[in-house]
């Protein structure tokens, strides 16, 4: 056994296609004991699928995953009671109660009948949703589910929690209450695993974050060091009097990187990582000059996080 390592997960070389779809392309991660690994991509570029292949949902794939060194292509009862998942739609029975689904699901995930209760009552209280434990979960707003499908997630104790968008489509206070509780649950030495499209909703409890794109990780590593990439990297914002027809005429000035139209006149043009910006606005002034347009303002900016985000994942899974 190789579970000795500081890796609560690895994945390796991970390729996934739905029929004709290819979603995931060798894709590679390992995810430390007791971090907060915040996994973001747009909607549709396959972090449900990775999850799903993470939690044994998904069993036709290519490569290799492991759970604290155990491969997950053999499942066992320790990898159940290893994992807490929380799928993206909670799907819970409506017609039974809080309390009931919670019980049911902690006999079914090893708990003692004696330990189930206290643990219902704990979950339940940490999560704000004790008051709704007699309730029908057909009752329930879809933010108190999703509560009660965290509590179902981390009833048993799990050392790794793994959770489709957890926080999509709560209200700011909840939001901030699952954050508490992912720094919490960290703090205590669970590891977390969790999706969002959004990066806000990551940046600020992540430690880890990988960035999802064209089926690989396009960037894995710490939120300091993509901050410090994001204090590096500059961009041009360009606004014309007339429209520009083509983006290539920006696209081919040299250091340029991507160049991002905002609207017919606007633009942000980003640079390569050794650009350098005196040459990026002087041969911008010119070609756009040379084209007899005008130019009604230019200015470097610094690059936003979000916008660093986007030219990691380049536009995919809109529309
Ligand atoms: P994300 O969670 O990042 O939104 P998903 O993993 O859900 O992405 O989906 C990735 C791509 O795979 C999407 O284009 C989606 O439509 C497609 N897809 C997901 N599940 C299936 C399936 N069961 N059959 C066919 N295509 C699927």
């Amino acid at each position: 056994m190789v579970g000795n390592s500081g890796e609560m997960v690895s994945v390796s070389g991970i390729y996934k296609r739905y029929k004709d779809l290819p979603v995931l392309l060798n894709l590679s991660f390992d995810i430390p004991k007791g971090s907060i690994f915040g996994y973001i991509g747009p909607n549709g570029s396959g972090k449900t699928t990775t999850i799903k292949i993470m939690t044994g949902l998904i069993r036709d794939f290519q490569g290799e995953v492991s759970i604290e060194g155990r491969s997950i292509r053999n499942w066992s009862s320790e990898l159940s009671s290893t994992i807490g998942y929380l799928p993206q739609q909670t799907s819970l029975q409506e017609w039974r109660t809080v309390d009931q689904t919670l019980y049911t699901f902690g006999r079914l995930s090893g708990l003692q009948a004696s330990e189930v209760d206290k643990r219902i009552k704990e979950v339940t209280e940490m999560l704000g949703i004790a008051e709704y434990r007699k309730r029908k979960v057909s009752k329930l707003s879809g933010g108190t589910l999703q509560k009660v499908g965290m509590a179902q997630a981390m009833l048993h104790r799990p050392k790794l929690m793994v959770l489709d968008e957890p926080v999509a489509g709560l209200d700011p206070e909840s939001r901030v209450l699952f954050k508490n509780l992912f720094r919490q649950l960290s703090r205590e030495g669970t590891t977390i695993f969790f999706s969002s499209h959004i990066l806000s909703d990551i940046e600020d409890v992540a430690d880890t974050i990988g960035i999802l794109g064209q089926g690989r990780m396009r960037y894995m590593g710490s939120m300091e060091e993509l901050r410090e990439r994001v204090g590096r990297s500059t961009e041009v914002s360009l606004e014309t009097v007339e429209p520009i027809p083509d983006d290539r005429l920006l696209e081919s000035l040299p250091g340029v990187s991507k160049v991002e139209r905002v609207a017919d006149n606007r633009f942000h043009i980003i640079l390569q990582e050794n650009g350098q910006i005196d040459t990026v606005v002087d041969s911008a002034i010119r070609a756009v000059l040379a084209q007899g347009l005008h130019i009604r303002g230019i200015h470097p900016n610094r690059q936003s996080l979000e916008s660093l985000y986007l030219s990691y994942t380049d536009g995919e899974g809109r529309p």
